[in-house]
């Protein structure tokens, strides 16, 4: 048996309806084409005001959204706290294009913050730069095309937001993490986030923590880059390692604009320059502390295997492992128990606001290479312990 596969510590905060209802969900995401037409209908049914709203709140939100409201969330985070698993909260209304909207998001974080200031459960807080400045002026500024006087306000307001936010994260010293977005966006966010980086990770455990897709073919010499610039300048450096999650929309645009695609040609080698990327930071981390967000069995497995082997403990405060919640609980749980630092993104927001967020996932998890038919497998094993355990009862 491998250190995941312990299926009751694994689905221990589950009832037997609760993991039947996620065992039928994730059934459903293993039929890609069906996930596919759901997406698209579930957009046009919610556009006509069709009542469907009921049905997607006990079903896809349920799984993969703490809540509508903060207060819902905090439940959240608190049961699985209590399984010693950490959280951190995010309200994942996604691509505001009004300034009241991005207001909004960032009255929404500053609260996140506030909520995980010396909180155990909470110990990171995130955001998602086209939450805070409109998507169109992170584009202009990664192709380095000159902003009109009218665009050139409105960056300095979207900076405005992003500075608050790192600013009253400093002050309640609380974790900031930046997600990383598509390439076309992305250049513009990595100029902040080493900006934020070299301005508030002075101290030996980072605040800002900027996000690595190692999808990208770029990704492995801009890693080496920003180690060889922590060490000169001297600060340190936050990453969460992802794979990356725009792949089909990365590899649409490339064609359709007939430029070579920047991302890694397969899954192979994405793996493979993930892997290059997880051994470089593990083996600086004198200047960069991990943040796996990660449901492969195989990369976690790697970081437990590198810790034993270098004598690091597993609750090291340098080496943290993340999930999404309502996925790869087998590992967060099963890390948690055995003493690894685990923290579950924990989204949360309106149902109508939420949706593209909650289509990712479902798509995510019907992709062939996806993690359905794992998550599928653990859970009828865990299904049938339980029975087993119950007939021996009786
Ligand atoms: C805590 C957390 C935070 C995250 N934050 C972000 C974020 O800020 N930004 C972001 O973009 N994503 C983010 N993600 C999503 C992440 O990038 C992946 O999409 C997702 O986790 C699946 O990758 P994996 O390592 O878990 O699993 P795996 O199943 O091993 O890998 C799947 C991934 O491999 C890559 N892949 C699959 N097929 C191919 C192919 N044919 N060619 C090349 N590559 C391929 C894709 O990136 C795909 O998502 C986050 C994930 C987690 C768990």
């Amino acid at each position: 048996m491998t250190l995941f596969e312990n299926t009751e510590r694994a689905f221990i905060h589950k009832s037997k309806s609760e993991l039947y209802k996620t065992y039928l969900l994730f059934t459903i995401f293993s039929y890609p084409f069906f996930v596919r037409i759901s997406g698209q209908l579930i957009v046009f049914l919610l556009k006509i005001g069709f009542p469907i709203k009921g049905l997607l709140k006990r079903t896809v939100f349920e799984q993969f959204c703490a809540g509508q409201q903060e207060k819902d969330s905090i439940k959240v985070v608190e049961s699985l706290y209590n399984f010693k698993v950490k959280s951190y909260m995010h309200y994942a209304s996604e691509g505001q294009k009004t300034s009241e909207g991005m207001e909004e998001s960032l009255k929404k974080i500053l609260e996140t913050i506030k909520l995980s200031q010396n909180s155990e459960a909470l110990p990171f807080t995130v955001f998602k730069s086209t939450a805070l400045g409109p998507a169109r002026l992170f584009e202009k500024q990664t192709e380095g095309v000159a902003l009109s006087a009218e665009e050139q306000r409105e960056w300095e307001q979207a900076l405005a937001r992003i500075n608050r936010c790192c600013d009253y994260a400093q002050e309640l010293n609380v974790r900031l993490l930046i997600d990383a977005e598509e390439s076309w966006l992305q250049g513009a966010i990595d100029q902040i986030a080493l900006t934020l980086m070299k301005k508030y990770n002075q101290d030996a455990q980072p605040l800002i923590y900027t996000t690595m897709q190692m999808y990208r073919n770029d990704r492995l010499p801009y890693l080496k880059m920003l180690i060889d610039e922590a060490k000169s300048a001297n600060f340190q450096i936050g990453i969460k390692l992802v794979r990356g999650a725009y792949l089909e929309k990365e590899n649409q645009r490339a064609i359709e604009r007939g430029y070579p695609s920047p991302l890694c040609p397969t899954k192979e080698a994405t793996d493979e320059n993930f892997n290059q990327g997880l051994y470089l930071i593990l083996n600086h981390l004198d200047h960069c502390e991990l943040f796996l967000g990660s449901h492969s069995e195989d990369s976690t497995q790697r970081v437990v295997d590198w810790m034993k082997t270098h004598q690091i403990p597993a609750n090291s405060p340098r080496i943290w492992f993340s999930q999404l919640y309502g996925m790869a609980d087998f590992l967060s749980f099963n890390l948690a128990d055995l003493g690894y630092q685990v923290v579950k993104y924990v989204p949360y927001g309106p149902l109508k606001e939420v949706i593209p967020y909650l289509i990712r996932r479902a798509e995510e998890n019907s992709a062939v290479q996806g993690q359905s038919p794992r998550e599928l497998t653990l859970i009828k094993r865990e299904l049938k312990r339980r029975s087993e355990v119950k007939a021996v009862g009786k």
